[in-house]
This record gives C-alpha cells, structure tokens and sequence, in this order.
C-alpha cells in the first residue's frame, strides 16, 4: 500500500518525541510520530508521576539558558491546553560545601545571576527539621523550581500535535530506517514511510537505532519509591521542598508528599550500567527499598513510614552524563536526541524546539554545542 510522504517522521513518542512532533505541526509541517508501545506508557523513561524542573544547574551552568527557555515552553503549552503541568515548589540542595552538587549550583546561580539562599549547617535544622544531618553539610535552596506532572505533558504535548495534524501511530514499533542524506524511509511491520528528514527520539532504545553513529549509549534501571510520612502536612510543598542531597552512597533526591501516596524518593544513579532495556528488571524487589530506607532512616526519619508504591524507570547515560542532540554524523537529514543521562525530562519541551530548528535549518540558536556527537571520537 502507497503511503503520503511526510515532511518529517519522528521515532519514539516520549518525552523528546512528544515534543517535537508538536513542535513541528505548529509549525505547519506534515508530521508521522511512530512508538513501539501504546501512547503514554511505563516502560521507557518518561513515567512516574513527576520530573523536578530546577535552574541553577549543579551539572554545568551551559543548561541553564535550555531550562529557562523549558520554562517558557511548558508555561506556554499550559496555556494552550488549559492544564495545569508545572508546580512552583523550593528545590533544596544539601551537601558538604566542596561536593559537587553545591559547588555546582552556586557556580550556576553566580553565572546566571539566579537567586538562591545559603542555609547554614544550623539555620538548614532551624528552617527544615524533617532533615537531620551533620554540621559539615549546608543547604543551597532556590524558590524557582518545581515538578512538573511527567505523563499529563507528554499526552499535552501528543495531544496537541494531532490537533495541529500529526499523524500518530501507536503500538508501531520502527524496524528498521534508512537515509541517503536527502529522503529517508522507516520500515515497521505494517508499512514503509517515507519523509524528507527523521528525528530519532527512542529514550533507552536509542542505542539500537543508531549503532553505526559512534553513540555511546548505555542503560541503568532506576526505582523510583513512595514512602508514607509520620505528619503528612509537615511533607507537603508549603513546609517541605524537592531535595537533592549529596551525601558518600551517592546522590538521593525526592518530592514531597503531594497525593496521598507519601514522598517520593530514589538514589540517582548507583546500578549497573546494561546494554538493551531488555536486560531491565521491572520487578522491585526488597534490595531497591533498602538503600533508600537506610537513607531516610539517617535523613528523614519522619519519612520512613510504609512503601506505598514503587515503580521502575530507565535512564539512558552518555559517558560524560550529557545529553545527545546533534545532526546524525552521516546524514544531514537526520537528528538525534537521547542519552538524557537521567535529568533530561525538565528540558523536553525546548529540545523538541532544538530538534525542529536541527531538521529545518540544519542548526539551532540554542547553546547544544557540549551536546555533539563529536565528543565521542575523543572519549574512544
Ligand atoms: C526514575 C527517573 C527519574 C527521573 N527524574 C527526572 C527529573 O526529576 N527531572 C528531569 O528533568 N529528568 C528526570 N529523569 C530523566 C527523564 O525522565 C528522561 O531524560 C526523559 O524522560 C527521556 O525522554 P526520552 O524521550 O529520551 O525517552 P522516552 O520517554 O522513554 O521515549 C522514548 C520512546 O521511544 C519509543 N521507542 C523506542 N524505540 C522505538 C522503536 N524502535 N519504534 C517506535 N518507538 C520506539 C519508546 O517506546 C519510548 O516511548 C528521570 C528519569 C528516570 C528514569
């Protein structure tokens, strides 16, 4: 059977994915989204909830024109839909001074002029008693942060695309694709597309897809734990922040309780890194409970009531732990973006601009140069 051809058709309907078929059917392009799952599911990465959306970037102070310009985007795709996707709540980082992530966030906020409030070991106690540590740690805490509602503003973002025209194809998963640098075409097992240009957003999958790149991609299962608390309003957003805390076992980070379900709280990285997602556990099994029980117990003993819920989720890491997004090395009508390296959600909704730009002009006003393929050639 003959099918249209596309302007562009994007591979993999996540969080990236999401976002740039929205974008380019606002901007007036045909457009074929493909995903291997139904719309909006939990196997992939962009599940659980909710995302922290932050400014003073401890990773490099380079995100942090991205995260203002995310800010723009998900405010402006609220407004389109009438939904509420982003709420405003501190973000709260404690750690030793010298550690990286404090250093790393007033290096952010000093750069970028971001305002912040340093807390002393003992005005950290006076102002947050939910936390208990020692007097060698500190917090840095910035009011203008948030989360944002990870599944409601991928559906917003697919949503949206429709109306404007996307063509959207669910449980369609992509075999195979091929580019002569001008035209491309996608093999799935229903059908060959055929588009101009192709974004390939497949999240964990990625490395499948582009195995002739020089990407160097690798997997890491991830939990993600709901704890219950012992005085639930004392763990809402008006007394108690989102938190990311360097201490020796490695990075915790958390939200407070917005539900009924508790606080959500995980280890950032800290497992294996794997090959495929097909090597991913999805079971959660009484080990990934104990590290963060341990944690809370030291921590924030008032949360270390019963798990509530628990869910699996998957990042996809570079070596360096930033994200991809580039041109394909050998096909100038072909952009990628993936390895988001576990912090990649928050900046969705302008890579999907950043990835509209790539495929349109071959380039981008965005500051994505640390982003490139090219570092893998020195990595090697
Ligand atoms: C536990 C956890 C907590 C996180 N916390 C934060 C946070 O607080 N803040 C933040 O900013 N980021 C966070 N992240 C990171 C963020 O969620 C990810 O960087 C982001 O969701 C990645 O989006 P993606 O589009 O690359 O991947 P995905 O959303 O997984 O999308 C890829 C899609 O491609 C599809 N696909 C793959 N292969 C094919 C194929 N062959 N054919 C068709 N479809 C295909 C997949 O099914 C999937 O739907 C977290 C991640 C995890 C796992």
């Amino acid at each position: 059977m003959a099918h249209p051809t596309f302007d562009v058709i994007v591979i993999g309907a996540g969080g990236m994915g999401s976002a740039a078929a929205f974008e380019l059917a606002r901007r007036g392009r045909s457009v074929l989204a493909l995903e291997q799952f139904p719309l909006v599911h939990d196997r992939g990465s962009s599940h659980g909830h909710t995302r922290i959306i932050r400014r003073a970037y401890y990773e490099d102070p380079a995100y942090v024109p991205l995260v203002r310009r995310a800010f723009e985007r998900w405010y402006d795709l609220e407004q389109r839909t009438g939904q509420h996707l982003l709420t405003d709540c501190g973000c709260l980082v404690i750690g030793r001074p010298e550690g990286e992530v404090v250093s790393g966030v007033l290096a952010s906020a000093g750069q970028h002029g971001l305002d912040v409030e340093h807390l002393t070991s003992s005005r950290l106690r006076e102002r947050y008693p939910q936390f208990q540590f020692s007097d060698d740690y500190v917090g840095v805490l910035e009011r203008d942060a948030g989360f944002l509602y990870v599944e409601e503003c991928v559906r917003a973002h697919l949503e949206q695309a429709r109306l404007l025209g996307a063509t959207l194809h669910a449980d369609e998963p992509v075999l195979s694709w091929t580019s002569n640098g001008n035209s491309a075409s996608v093999t799935t097992a229903k059908a060959t597309y055929h588009a101009q240009k192709l974004i390939l957003t497949a999240g964990p999958w990625a490395g499948q897809l582009l195995a002739e790149s020089g990407a160097m991609l690798r997997i890491m299962r991830q939990t993600l734990l709901w704890f219950g608390t012992n005085e639930p309003e004392r763990f809402r957003r008006d007394h108690f922040p989102i938190f990311l805390v360097d201490v020796p076992e490695g990075p915790f980070y958390g939200l407070p309780e917005i539900d009924g379900r508790g606080i959500k709280v995980a280890q950032h990285y800290g497992s294996p890194e794997l090959m495929s997602p097909s090597e991913v556990d999805r079971a959660i099994h009484a080990a990934d409970e104990a590290p963060v029980r341990a944690f809370l117990t030291q921590h924030i003993p008032g949360a270390n009531g019963p798990l509530h819920d628990a869910q699996t989720c998957i990042y996809t890491l570079t070596p360096d732990r930033h994200f991809l997004i580039d041109l394909h090395p050998q096909f100038a009508n072909v952009a990628v973006a993936a390895g988001f390296s576990g912090h990649g959600f928050k900046f969705s909704s302008v890579v999907g601009e950043v990835l509209a730009d790539l495929v349109e002009h071959g380039g981008t006003p965005w500051p994505i140069n640390m982003f490139g393929f090219g570092r893998f050639q020195t990595i090697r």
